[in-house]
């Protein structure tokens, strides 16, 4: 058994009760043991994180820079060791994880240039009025301060990019906020090596102790409490809708409610337009396939929605998605609840009504799968939307471009919305341009919804049910907003306003 808990600076073996990681390829449990936190040890982690919190909210964006450096280097220092640790937890396949690996090390260097810059915390300055009538104003400044303590939850999907040192920990401790975080059982090995990291980061770079917490846990209890611990002050979520939902319900319910970031699950629905098909249809469904396919299908932006106008064209374009899905290369599934849920999610799908399976079966664990639909019947069955995690997609047939305005207006809230438009369809593509900005977080022109770029003008997020709060994203260097709050001084002496650049 390896030490489990990290509460501040110290490893402690844990009291709760023992579990294990998984292997997927294998199906069978790992042997290293971990243990759940307990009550004590989460209780602990907080009122830690809460002590350093008044330390940690008053130092320099410099200081702050220096620690992120220094957490992505020991992140490059763990080398391949690390992705063999993950590897063996999600089987995952290297290659992928080494491109993780690169956006998980990028996005914390991006952050440290971000405080370097100061640009995201410039006041915002009305200055004094003093000889206004009838009444003086006096300057009023707009400073942005840290939230408080926050609880992250990481998905079992990308063990390092959203997990331990993932964009929403990296967007916390940039704004001066300590975290805790709650470990993911898919991955506990990597969480181990990844929170480490950060600790000899933390300590390097004299932060306070209890600037980072991590709590493992394999049942929902461990979540549940770090939630409701009345020191939290925000949760930032990254996974299922059943499981954000649980966390936002308990955070409201809460003697003092707290903003829970949840990002959850999506179809992100890809729209193409018939000129498209026409000169491009060969390409595109061979570019269609590999991005439903692209991790085994499980990204949160991966296409399970496509939508076409019905004609002869468009049942060829599907039959070539399908045979390019059934040649491609799949890996494992995550776990086997994820698996499970492939699976059924899949059964749901194919009996409502007016779904027709296209894809030709192959023996294996993990099939890809297309269900076709016309249009009509998902305007009258909204289950149509949910989720499958996994390489499917549904095709759905409009009669018509009305039928595909309509399908955008009775969506649920989503991360993308993709069309792909030639010229001659750039009327269709205005009108559904439309609908989808009051939609979707991010609308995508000739191209496919995986693989989201860390930057400034980034938007991942969503109305709901993508996420619980359409107004933010997780990631790019906006997601820092999530994590302070507006400070107005009023009539503030320079001398006496907290110095927010140095
Ligand atoms: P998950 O099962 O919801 O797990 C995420 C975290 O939430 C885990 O730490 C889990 O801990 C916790 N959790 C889940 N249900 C809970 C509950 N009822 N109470 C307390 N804690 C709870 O998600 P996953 O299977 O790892 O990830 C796959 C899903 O994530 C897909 O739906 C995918 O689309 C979505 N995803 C979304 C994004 C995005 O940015 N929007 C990115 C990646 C993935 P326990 O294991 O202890 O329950």
């Amino acid at each position: 058994m390896v030490p489990s808990q990290i509460i501040g600076f110290r490893n402690v073996q844990g009291q709760g009760a023992t579990f294990y990681g998984y292997n997927p390829v294998t199906g069978k449990p790992l042997t290293t043991a971990f243990t759940e936190a307990t009550e004590q040890e989460i209780r602990e982690s907080v009122e830690l994180a809460q002590k350093a919190f008044t330390i940690y909210r008053k130092t320099t964006p410099a200081q702050r820079s220096l620690f992120l450096e220094a957490i992505a280097a020991n992140i490059e220092a763990l080398g391949d060791d690390l992705l063999g640790v993950i590897h063996e937890e999600t089987a995952l396949p290297v290659a992928r994880l080494t491109g993780e690996r690169s956006r998980t090390t990028g996005q914390l260097q991006l952050f440290a240039r971000l405080l370097r810059d100061g640009k995201w915390n410039q006041a915002i300055v009305d200055q004094a009025l003093p000889d206004r009538k009838p009444a003086p104003r006096p300057e009023m400044i707009q400073i942005q301060v840290p939230i408080g303590v926050v609880a992250v939850f990481g998905a079992s999907n990308f063990p390092l990019a959203f997990s331990v040192a993932g964009g929403d920990t990296t967007a916390a401790l940039a704004a001066g906020c300590p975290v805790v975080f709650k470990a993911h059982p898919a991955h506990p090995a990597t969480c181990q090596l990844v929170g480490n990291a950060i600790i000899k980061a933390a300590r390097d770079t004299r932060m306070p102790d209890g600037v980072f917490s991590m709590l493992h846990g394999f049942s929902h209890e461990t979540g549940g409490k770090l939630v409701t611990h009345p020191l939290i002050k925000a949760v930032a979520f990254t996974g299922s809708f059943k499981g954000g939902k649980a966390l936002y319900d308990l955070a409201v319910r809460r003697k003092e409610p707290i903003p829970v970031y949840a990002e959850m699950g999506s179809v992100n629905p890809v729209f193409f337009l018939p000129e498209a098909l026409k000169q491009r249809g060969e390409t595109l469904a061979i570019q269609f396939a590999q991005s439903v396919t692209l991790g085994s299908g499980q990204f949160c932006t991966n296409p399970g929605v496509f939508v076409l106008i019905n004609n002869e064209e468009s049942k060829s374009f599907i039959k070539k998605v399908a045979d390019a899905m059934s040649a491609s290369a799949l890996h494992p599934l995550l776990t086997k609840s994820i698996s499970e849920a492939y699976k059924s999610g899949l059964e749901k799908q194919k009996k409502l009504p007016g779904a027709r399976e296209v894809t030709t079966k192959r023996e294996m664990d993990i099939e890809p799968f297309i269900i076709s639909v016309p249009a009509k019947y998902v305007l009258q069955h909204p289950d149509y939307f949910e989720e499958v995690f996994g390489p499917s997609s549904l095709a759905v047939l409009a009669d018509h471009v009305e039928e595909l305005y309509q399908l955008t207006e009775m969506m649920p809230g989503q991360l993308t919305g993709t069309i792909h438009a030639a010229t001659e369809d750039y009327q269709t593509a205005k009108e559904l341009i439309d609908r989808l900005n009051q939609k979707v977080g991010r609308i995508i022109m000739n191209g496919f919804p995986t693989g989201v770029e860390v930057c400034h003008a980034m938007v991942h997020g969503g109305p709901y049910p993508a996420t619980t709060d359409s107004r933010v994203t997780s990631v790019g260097t906006t997601s820092i907003y999530r994590f302070t709050r507006p400070v107005c001084y009023q009539n503030m002496p320079s001398s006496l306003l907290p110095d927010i650049h140095r």
